[in-house]
């Protein structure tokens, strides 16, 4: 399998090397050329199997000859043997042909664990192959943060430094950070805002020479290999509900694209999604692409559903890349456009994106409003994520004979605040194995906001561990 830039000037990769590489050298994200085919029969036959199984088969591909069957199929059950859920993404019927998939049984509790906890032992395996070491740096204001901690903690050749803004993040999400006490885990509590932690990650990525010559790594949702294994529970609820003989649509919250670009793959592997629906938050720009073809930047609203809050959603450009039909210069013009003013898709890439997509964007009064209402029919607490998801399958699902199956990106436990908002006074209880959360030992570092004293921080931490 090779892997090309989406902006068509950057070498062609195998998936080793796009595993380590973030953004391809044109500034480009890395796609493969070709997507591997499923027939009928193939997707029939993983009905019932266990989930690492389904894992396997639906990945397999896009490896190559970078891992054994054996090394990946031992990753693939490391990776899924910390979920607290023996289906790991077990469905839940909501109504007759609305289904919530949850994603949230991995160790932070949001589906970004399915995700990096395959990353965290793709990277360390590959390092170890190469004899080198590498530092993951990046900047959270939640979710992300704790997921990449979680996913590296097993990690031996890799360094994990992550940013979060001092006293700015729930304190849930801060002690699912800090409360990790793996000798490779640094966490540092910048006194400044996102934005700030951000900027340095950057500027960190931009000049490496503080590292010495050690590799920066970035887990962002850029990296393919994530991508690759939210591929799977596509596959794995489509088939608990009928499919291939029946078609299924999926409602996906969402903000980097990162997520339902994994179904839009599946869909070009040949599952018969009929439509796949787009929920945003006030952040909307993915819903005024895709509804009214209105491609331009806005101002960013902090909202009660934080883990999708951007401007930009980076993941897009994948899909770009595909509606015109792989042409790299095309999509690099119309990015640069982008980054300019305000633009369009051309009219045959609209349409078909139109073919698949629809889209919601839901504001915070309705995010509350959509908890509330659910609890009262289903009997289920829902994240503030997740309520843009069910909201938007009620509003944009246009088949009613074809089963609707809405992502539970988070547990409503991680945003008490918004649970709480949404008239439960008591908020969401943590799950059982986590409920001594807030009594953990914590260890984190009080830095300033600035990029030399945060570099010098972590040169200094990574030059004690290779003396
Ligand atoms: C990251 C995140 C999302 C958005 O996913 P994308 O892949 O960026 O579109 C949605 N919900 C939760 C809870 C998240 O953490």
């Amino acid at each position: 399998m090779r892997y090309i830039s989406t902006r068509g000037q950057a070498p062609a990769l195998n998936f080793e090397e796009v595993v380590l590489t973030g953004l391809a050298t044109d500034g480009g994200l890395y796609v493969p050329e070709t997507y591997p085919q499923f027939s009928a029969a193939e997707i029939a036959a993983m009905a019932g199997l266990p989930y690492t199984e389904v894992a396997y088969r639906v990945m397999r591909p896009f490896v190559g000859d970078s891992l054994t069957d054996d090394e990946f199929r031992g990753m693939i059950e490391g990776a899924y043997s910390s979920f607290s859920h023996a289906a790991v993404a077990p469905i839940k019927q909501l109504d007759s042909n609305h289904f919530l998939l949850e994603l949230f049984h991995g160790p932070t509790l949001a589906f970004k664990d399915v995700a990096l906890q395959l990353l965290g032992r793709l990277l360390d395996h590959f390092l170890a192959k190469r004899g080198e070491r590498g530092v993951i740096m990046g900047a959270t204001s939640g979710d992300t943060g704790s997921a990449a901690i979680e996913g590296c903690k097993p990690c031996e050749q890799v360094d994990i430094y992550i940013l979060h803004p001092h006293q700015r993040v729930s304190e849930v999400q801060r002690r699912q950070m800090t409360s990790v006490l793996a000798p490779n885990v640094h966490n540092i509590a910048v006194e400044g805002d996102f934005d700030a932690c951000q900027a340095m990650v950057k500027a960190s990525f931009a000049d490496q020479s503080f590292l010495k010559g050690q590799r920066l790594i970035a887990v962002n949702s850029i990296n393919w290999a994530r991508i690759m294994a939210q591929i799977v529970y596509y596959f794995t609820s489509a088939v608990a509900v009928g499919a291939p003989h029946r078609e299924v649509a999926f409602s996906v919250p969402s903000a980097n694209f990162g997520d339902v670009f994994a179904g839009y793959v599946a869909h070009k592997m040949g599952l018969p999604i009929k439509q796949l629906i787009v929920a945003t938050n006030a952040n909307d720009i993915l819903h005024r692409t895709l509804a009214q073809n209105d491609f331009s930047k806005k101002q960013l609203l902090p909202t009660l559903a934080p883990s999708m809050d951007i401007v930009v959603s980076s993941n897009f450009e994948r899909l770009i890349f595909d509606l015109y039909d792989q042409q790299g210069e095309q999509v690099a013009a119309l990015l640069e456009r982008f980054q300019q003013q305000a633009t369009t898709l051309d009219a045959n890439a609209y349409a078909k994106a139109k073919a698949l997509f629809s889209s919601l964007a839901v504001d915070d009064a309705t995010i509350l409003k959509v908890i509330a209402e659910a609890y009262q029919k289903t009997g289920e607490l829902l994240d503030p994520h997740t309520a843009t998801g069910y909201l938007a399958t009620q509003t944009c699902a246009q088949d009613p004979a074809t089963p609707v199956i809405t992502l539970a990106t988070a547990h409503p436990a991680k945003f008490a605040e918004a649970i709480v908002k949404a008239g439960f006074a008591e908020g969401a209880p943590l799950p059982l194995h986590m409920q001594d959360l807030l009594e953990r030992e914590e260890r984190y570092a009080v830095l300033p906001a600035d990029l030399a004293e945060i570099q010098a921080y972590i040169a200094d931490k990574q030059a004690q561990k290779t003396a």
